[in-house]
């Protein structure tokens, strides 16, 4: 439903998915940046609180997220751009620790949009 995040009831069914699916299909960041454009708005629609990040040591965020937002410093914390986001809605299926997301739509005419080709 457009407004609303991902079903949150829906992220065990997703990560038990993740494990036994034998490979994930192949996907070109590059070339999908290609087909989509951002318009960004000032207020990020997904923010991460750390304080919750800090104890968690899966970190599914970093390698689920198709765009590359999540990124771990040398510090071990992690920080998220929310710029280049198209809105899938992965990061919030795979993180298993509530709280340490908070996930929106950006405002209406901002955010991403695709295009065919
Ligand atoms: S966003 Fe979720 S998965 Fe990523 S580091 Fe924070 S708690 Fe872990
Ligand atoms: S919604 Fe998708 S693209 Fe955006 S930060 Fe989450 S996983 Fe990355």
């Amino acid at each position: 439903m457009a407004g609303m995040p991902p079903d949150s009831d829906s992220r065990l069914d997703y990560r038990q998915a993740a494990q036994t699916s034998p490979s994930m299909p192949e996907f070109d960041l590059d070339e999908e940046l290609g087909r989509v454009e951002f318009r960004i708005s000032a207020r990020p629609h997904i923010t991460l609180d750390n304080r919750v990040c800090s104890g968690c040591t899966a970190r599914a965020c970093l390698v689920a997220c198709p765009a590359r937002l999540f990124v771990e410093t040398a510090a071990g914390e992690v920080i998220f751009n929310y710029e280049n986001c198209f809105e899938c809605g992965t990061c919030y299926l795979v993180c298993g620790h509530e709280g340490a997301l908070s996930w929106s739509y950006p405002p209406g005419g901002y955010g991403v949009r695709f295009h065919k080709s």
